[in-house]
């Protein structure tokens, strides 16, 4: 399995292989190393706020940079990091390098919030709000400039767990977002129990709501439902003007995509905010 991985390239994950193979123990001490050697790397893309066309708030994603095969996506290592709760680690690597990170991102004086994906292993682990109250002091972070991003799937995996770890989170002023959302199984009496801030479009609904009916109404639905139930809404995956302008007039909050801008690393970030500021101004 080591030698055909390394012949096919960047295909460094298949799920049909058990967790005991040799690929499997190989990859996970790669990502081990990942983290320890510096390899991953935090790739941060905006949020803009469609009221005012400000930008207050990004998504963190990770990348990576491996040796050999360059800049690696995050659907390649990920779901491994889940099967094995190696995600775990990964987690608490976004939350310190975005909480070291904060005080560049707000030199501007703008109360810039980072969007964190959380995985289902988080919300089941009982110790987890803990390792982000130890995360905050360690860095003097403000718990409200993050966003949590949790999927329905993670959530549905163990509703009452993740209920519970959701509540404790949001106790301490992290904010929620439910990623992907239309996509996964979640019960609409289970939303509404739980303390979430925002909804979030998925990309495949927004990318298709200029060309199918079905994806248009299923936009305009989900913005009137958050909105009814005292939600902010964003759209992910905005490609062109023409989405943009139909978010606009639709009232979604906020927008996130290639047409603003691809996910791209801090320093690249920091720099397109200030131009976007100034053309704002201008
Ligand atoms: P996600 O959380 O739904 O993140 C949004 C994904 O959509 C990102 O892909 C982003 O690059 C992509 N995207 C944004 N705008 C557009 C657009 O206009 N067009 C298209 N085609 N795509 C767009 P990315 O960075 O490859 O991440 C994929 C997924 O990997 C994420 O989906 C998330 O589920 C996972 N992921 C990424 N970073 C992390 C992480 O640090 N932790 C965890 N647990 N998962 C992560
Ligand atoms: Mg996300
Ligand atoms: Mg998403
Ligand atoms: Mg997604």
């Amino acid at each position: 399995y080591v030698a055909k991985r390394k012949t096919t390239g960047i295909q460094i994950y298949d799920p049909a292989l058990d967790s005991s193979s040799t690929q499997t123990l190989s990859l996970l001490t790669e990502l081990r190393h990942a983290v320890e050697d510096g390899q991953l790397r935090l790739y941060l893309q905006p949020k803009l706020n469609l009221s005012d066309n400000t930008v207050i708030a990004a998504e963190a994603l990770v990348r990576w940079q491996h040796p050999v095969r360059g800049l690696v996506p995050p659907m390649q290592f990920i779901p491994f990091a889940e099967q094995t709760g190696f995600v775990r680690q990964l987690t608490l690597w976004m939350f310190e390098e975005v909480a070291k990170e904060l005080p560049r991102l707000r030199a501007d004086g703008r109360p810039l919030r980072v969007a964190i994906n959380l995985s289902t292993r988080d919300l089941l682990d009982q110790d987890f709000p803990a390792k982000l109250d130890a995360m905050m002091l360690k860095h003097n972070a403000p718990t409200n400039a993050f966003c949590l991003e949790i999927t329905e799937s993670a959530i549905m995996d163990d509703p009452q767990r993740a209920e519970a770890t959701l509540n404790r989170l949001s106790e301490r002023g992290f904010k929620l977002s439910i990623d992907d959302f239309g996509t996964g199984y979640s019960s609409l009496a289970y939303l509404k129990r739980l303390p979430v801030n925002e909804l979030k479009i998925d990309k495949s609904f927004v990318m298709g709501m200029e060309n199918d009916e079905s994806d248009a109404k299923i936009v305009r639905s989900t913005i009137d439902l958050a909105h009814n139930l005292g939600l902010s809404v964003v759209a992910e995956g905005v490609e062109n003007q023409a989405i943009l302008d139909k978010l606009v007039e639709l009232q979604c909050d906020e927008a996130q995509g290639y047409f603003m801008s691809k996910p791209i690393p801090l320093p690249d970030f920091i720099a397109w905010r200030a131009k976007h500021q100034a053309s704002q101004a201008a």
